[in-house]
């Protein structure tokens, strides 16, 4: 999966729609203090589901759409739109049948967020175990932020542990396992009561 195209509107300080284009390789972006890098990298962290408003440097998820400015008035609706080129069908099942996927999430004043993967409302899990399983995601070591590299050295061994697991793409999985883990309690809490119904009955 290759990263194509990133669009935003209503997003932070990008109140008018904008493009930006993925090429590939390594990509920088540099700008004047304040001209909203650090949005651009947000944008790209919160429509692969990122959900903590700290790594979105905000109070609350709303803070995310533009709050106005001078003449500007503010925004009620945000959305980031991801294309990705799934040429190479490294996608997860459910949505490997198309060459092309447009991840899109959308956030409305006090509704919360939405996303769609190619036109189909998803979960957000979906869309946070796609990128997982690509070794990318909202919390992906290929992001890389102000300050992270000194936060890395810093780091205690679990949460750099954490991000090796990323980077080789095995934290979806983890998911997974705590989520079949769960439903395997809940099985195994149904069993023990039938068995006791059953023991009524004999
Ligand atoms: P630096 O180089 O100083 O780190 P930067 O290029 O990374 O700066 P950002 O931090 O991405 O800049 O952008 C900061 C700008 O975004 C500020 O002007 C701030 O007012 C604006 N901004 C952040 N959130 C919103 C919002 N919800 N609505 C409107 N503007 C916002």
């Amino acid at each position: 999966m290759q990263f194509q195209r990133l669009r935003l509107s209503g997003f932070k300080s990008f109140v008018e729609p904008t493009e930006f284009r993925i090429e590939p390789g390594l990509t920088g972006i540099v700008g004047p203090n304040g001209c909203g890098k650090s949005n651009l990298l947000e944008a790209l962290r919160w429509v692969m589901g990122a959900n903590s408003a700290k790594a979105m440097r905000a109070g609350g998820m709303d803070d995310v759409i533009f709050a106005g400015s001078g003449a500007r008035p503010a925004r009620n609706h945000a959305d980031v739109t991801l294309t990705i080129d799934n040429a190479d069908r490294t996608a997860p099942a459910q949505f490997n049948d198309d060459p092309i996927l447009e991840v899109v999430r959308r956030i409305d004043r006090g509704e919360g967020s939405t996303y769609r993967i190619n036109g189909r409302e998803v979960r957000a899990r979906d869309v946070q175990l796609l990128f997982a399983d690509a070794s990318t995601g909202a919390n992906s070591p290929a992001l890389v932020r102000q300050g992270q590299i000194s936060e890395l050295i810093g780091a205690k061994p679990q949460n750099r542990r954490r991000i090796l697991e990323e980077a080789a793409g095995v934290s979806g999985l983890h998911t997974r396992r705590h989520e079949a883990e769960l439903r395997l309690r809940a099985a195994e809490t149904n069993l023990s009561r039938l068995e006791d119904v059953a023991r009524e009955l004999e």
